[in-house]
């Protein structure tokens, strides 16, 4: 019996989104194709997205003929700064116009600011958003979105909504967040519904709480539409209890990254060597040989079952066990990509997908 169940790619082709039903000029049309056969997830098909994401500007700006051809594409971080710093000139104009609206429309009314609502997506596979992420996704006049939100959540946005893709790149990071801290800022105060889409749960390494703060100091109303977290999502669809009576007590969630950038985890091997505790990492594939050494070297049994999960709960999906001392080597064989999540403990072993590998050290499962 399969355990993992896979989701049908969508058959719709290249979709385009169509004009806002407003009278504001047009400030993005979307263009993606679900049939892709890359994955929904990787910097370097974000970058891809985002290139095919084509922001209009005719009916606001006109490109004069003798502007030379955009962009030198080998250089990706670059393009994307480009884009985003081209896009804002529009999303400001489109702003100027709401609140000229809304000027108008309040005829000296008491308007509030709109709301803004941070929305967890889950991991990847749509039927696993809420109702409620659903209903406020599909109400939203603005979107924000970054790389964890796949091609089939997108799929349920409003054709009159505007998108903004706001991942991040390294080196590109900190000036981001600003920016859409203004942006989450200057829509909600124009009066629209705005929402800031993120992979899984919000507020589970999400930054989520960052954006919170920001817009709660300047007084705007911020709801937060809980999703479910990769260690949920990819634990189910494995097959795979996160805690278990008598094997597991606990289940603790860890970051991998590294304060500096290097391959060292935090330091959190120390007190993460529990036998009786599920370690769920995120954002681990750069530290996972230090992290599963440290581990070892505290006592951790050099046995402990854990299993990679790379693209979890799409139809990318593909999984790798092994051993603890197997982990780093087989991870790196099978040449797991971000994102890719974690799980160590004796619990990897009660998936019905484990015992296929005990002949082996690990086993590598793809999708079909
Ligand atoms: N807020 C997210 C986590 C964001 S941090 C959540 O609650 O799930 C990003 C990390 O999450 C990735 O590096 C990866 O470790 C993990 N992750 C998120 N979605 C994933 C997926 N579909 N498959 C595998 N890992 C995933």
């Amino acid at each position: 019996m399969a355990l993992v169940q896979r989701i049908p790619i969508s058959s719709s082709s290249v979709r385009n989104w169509q004009q806002a039903r407003t009278n504001l000029s047009p400030i993005c049309c979307l263009h993606y194709n679900t049939a892709s056969s890359s994955s929904p997830f990787t910097e370097k098909h974000s970058v891809e997205r985002y290139q095919r994401d084509q922001w209009l500007y005719k009916a606001v700006e006109p490109t004069p003929p003798s502007t030379p051809s955009p962009l030198p594409f080998e250089d990706e971080v670059f393009v994307r700064e480009n884009d985003i710093a081209s896009q804002l000139p529009e999303l400001k104009k489109l702003l100027a116009v709401l609140r000229e609206k809304r000027v108008k429309g309040c005829k000296g009314g008491d308007c509030g600011p709109g709301d803004v609502y941070l929305v967890g997506t889950g991991p990847g596979d749509p039927e696993l958003l809420t109702l409620k992420a659903v209903r406020v996704i599909q109400s939203a006049d603005l979107l924000l979105y970054d790389r964890l939100v796949s091609n089939d959540v997108l799929e349920l946005i409003a054709p009159d909504a505007r998108l903004l893709y706001v991942g991040k790149t390294a080196g590109y990071h900190s000036r981001t967040q600003e920016e859409i801290h203004e942006l989450l800022l200057s829509f909600a105060e124009a009066g629209a519904t705005v929402v800031r889409l993120k992979g899984g749960d919000p507020l589970v390494f999400g930054r989520g709480g960052e954006e919170m703060d920001f817009l709660q100091q300047q007084g705007i109303r911020v709801q937060v539409i809980p999703g479910i977290t990769a260690a949920s999502g990819i634990a189910a669809e494995l097959g795979i209890p996160l805690t278990h009576r008598g094997v597991a007590t606990s289940v603790r969630f860890l970051t991998g990254h590294s304060r500096k950038g290097g391959t060292d985890p935090l330091f959190v091997a120390e007190n993460a060597a529990d036998p009786d505790t599920t370690l769920v990492v995120y954002m681990g594939l750069g530290t996972l040989p230090s992290l599963a050494q440290k581990l070892m070297d505290h006592g951790l049994p050099c046995d402990t079952p854990a299993v990679a999960v790379e693209r979890g709960t799409t139809p990318l999906q593909r999984t790798v066990f092994a051993e603890l001392k197997d982990f780093a080597i087989e991870i790196q064989s099978a040449g797991l990509v971000s994102p890719t999540l974690i799980i160590i403990g004796k619990v990897v072993e009660l998936s019905p997908l484990w015992p296929h590998c005990t002949k082996e050290s690990s086993c590598l499962v793809e999708s079909r």
